[in-house]
């Protein structure tokens, strides 16, 4: 291995100093759980590591605004957010999707600023962060900044980060209506998804008042199917407005295929797995009504 420098900042104000636009050697690390996997494969081979460990109890908390808002810290580990009693109450879905992270190991150490800034196109939680409309906080020399979850991620393995910019918070509004995150893998359930797709409905009585749908790990980054979107809207959610959304989302999702199945395949797994996290949707919000 390349001998690199491991540097561990007190505050978020060191921590930007040490990191430099120019330099893609020079790497903040969170967690470490995908940094380690990129080094030990040899696709990443940093000059300098930038820990955020030691800024962790500042940019961590989980805590609801006033306002209703949920403001996670970047340094937030999955887990915590996961068991948080009050995310659990007031942002099921985020519980829901959580749970199918990775295993317990991972999540125990992998924050939710180092996930989302890994930009997997694979990764679950980018998917459901975008449906639930959050915003990401990003921290940089120049001052903080705020991007739509929706916009944050350009491509694959690409964010709108700038190399010394740090993802310091993610801001929640309350969860519209009924949501779920669908997960299909081809192994094990809490494998890397083939295909994710994450559904929110604000609903006002029967009637779909808005829905928000995207699908990741099938695309180079989380993607609003909005063509599906505005059939929930007109038809509402009857298994013939289903059908006929998740028939929309295929023709209009630009799906690719990867060693977790060809293109048609993931076709077909959209095709199914819309309507499911829809029905997952209404069961889950049926049952805590
Ligand atoms: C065995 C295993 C199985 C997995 N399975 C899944 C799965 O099923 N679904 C899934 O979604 N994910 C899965 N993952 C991926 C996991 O979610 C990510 O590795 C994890 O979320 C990354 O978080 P971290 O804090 O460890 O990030 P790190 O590894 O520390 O960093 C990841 C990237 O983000 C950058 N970075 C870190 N923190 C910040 C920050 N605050 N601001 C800006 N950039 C930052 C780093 O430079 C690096 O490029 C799996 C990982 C492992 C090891």
């Amino acid at each position: 291995m390349t001998p690199f420098e491991f540097l561990l900042p007190y505050s978020l104000e060191e921590a930007l100093s040490l990191l430099d636009p120019e330099d893609p050697g020079i790497r903040p690390v969170s967690g470490g759980t995908a940094v380690m996997l990129m080094m030990k494969a040899g696709v990443l081979r940093p000059t300098r590591l930038v820990s955020l460990h030691k800024i962790g109890q500042q940019h961590a908390a989980i805590e609801v605004k006033a306002g209703g808002e949920l403001v996670i810290g970047g340094q937030a580990k999955l887990a915590d957010i996961e068991c948080h009693p009050a995310v659990r109450a007031g942002w099921p879905l985020l519980t829901q999707a959580l749970r199918g992270v990775a295993n317990a190991r991972v999540r125990a150490v992998a924050t939710l600023g180092g996930c989302i800034s890994h930009a997997d196109p694979h990764l679950d939680m980018p998917p459901v962060l975008a449906a639930l409309e959050a915003r990401i906080a990003i921290s940089g020399p120049r001052g903080e900044r705020m991007v739509r979850a929706e916009d944050f991620s350009t491509g694959y393995y690409e964010t709108v980060l700038q190399r010394d910019e740090l993802v310091t918070g993610i801001f929640v509004p309350p969860q519209a209506g009924p949501g779920a995150y669908l997960k299909m893998t081809t192994r094990a359930a809490h494998d890397w998804p083939a295909l994710g797709v994450a559904v929110v409905l604000k609903m006002n009585g029967e009637q779909v008042q808005r829905a928000s749908v995207f699908t990741g790990a099938a695309t180079d980054r989380p993607t609003r199917l909005l063509q599906a979107q505005s059939v929930l809207e007109q038809r509402g959610l009857d298994a013939s407005a289903q059908r006929a959304a998740a028939q929309a989302a295929v023709a209009e999702a630009p799906l690719m295929g990867d060693a977790h199945g060809s293109a048609p395949y993931k076709s077909q797994l959209l095709r199914v797995a819309l309507p499911r996290a829809i029905e997952a949707a209404l069961r889950r919000s049926r049952s805590h009504a």
